[in-house]
């Protein structure tokens, strides 16, 4: 096979090869990186979600001590009401009215701080179950994107296995020499290793390659390769 048969074949190979990059790079970093961000959401939720629940509790049990706090102040209060009667001397009874105003203050507070406790807890319950449901959906998201992901890499797979019978189809007929050379390019110039010449430039680099360096590729005699950013260089309509 000529040397020009032999770039044709090469040129093949690098699309076919850079179809197989773009699937891997896709496989292994995008998809994986995705499904890491809607777990990591999912997660914090889930967190987010545990402290909001332990915070209610906190406030379901300050209503708890609210109310034992409020009934033992009654209790009290009944008590100095019934003493009220049994008082002999003015002095006495002036002192029991006073201490039955000081715990009616009292209660009145206690009964306020109930009431704040039973607000807080038909919000806490409002933002409870609005987080539960937030939660739900964004684990269905995670499990749906999970599934879906499962798919695309068997899909993906198939492709790349597909591709790379295609890509040995192609590369058997290229000599080993060429394309060991070739593939040390494709390495250490990041997936790009053969370039037209577009006009009289390199194709990747631009730069403007003189006569003679055109004529050796025309010639197709040895692989001519960019001085600049060592490139397997190739003139597009040669290969038509
Ligand atoms: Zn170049």
């Amino acid at each position: 096979m000529s040397l020009k048969e032999e770039i044709r074949k090469i040129v093949q190979v690098q699309n076919i090869d850079s179809r197989i990059h773009k699937l891997k790079l896709e496989k292994e970093t995008l998809i994986p990186e995705q499904l890491q961000k809607l777990k990591e959401e999912f997660e914090s939720k889930k967190e987010n979600l545990a402290s909001f629940e332990e915070d209610f509790k906190k406030i379901q049990l300050k209503k708890k001590e609210s109310e034992v706090e409020l009934a033992s102040k009654e209790d009290v209060l009944r008590k100095a009401q019934a003493d009220l009667y049994k008082l002999k001397t003015n002095k006495e009874y002036q002192a029991k009215l006073t201490e039955i105003g000081s715990l009616k203050a009292d209660i009145s507070v206690a009964e306020e701080d109930v009431l704040i406790a039973m607000d807080d807890i038909e919000n806490c319950k409002k933002t409870l179950e609005a987080q539960k449901a937030d939660l739900a959906a964004e684990e269905k998201l995670y499990k749906d994107k999970q599934s879906e992901t499962a798919n695309t890499l068997k899909d993906f797979e198939a492709q790349i296995s597909s591709l790379n019978n295609e890509r040995n189809n192609y590369a058997k007929e290229v000599e080993p020499k060429t394309l060991a050379k070739y593939d040390d390019l494709l390495v250490k110039r990041h997936g790009l290793a053969a370039v037209p010449v577009v006009g009289n430039n390199c194709g990747a680099c631009h730069i403007l390659l003189n006569h003679q360096q055109i004529n050796e590729i025309k010639m197709y005699a040895d692989l001519v390769i960019c001085g600049n950013c060592v490139r397997i260089l190739y003139i597009p309509e040669d290969l038509e």
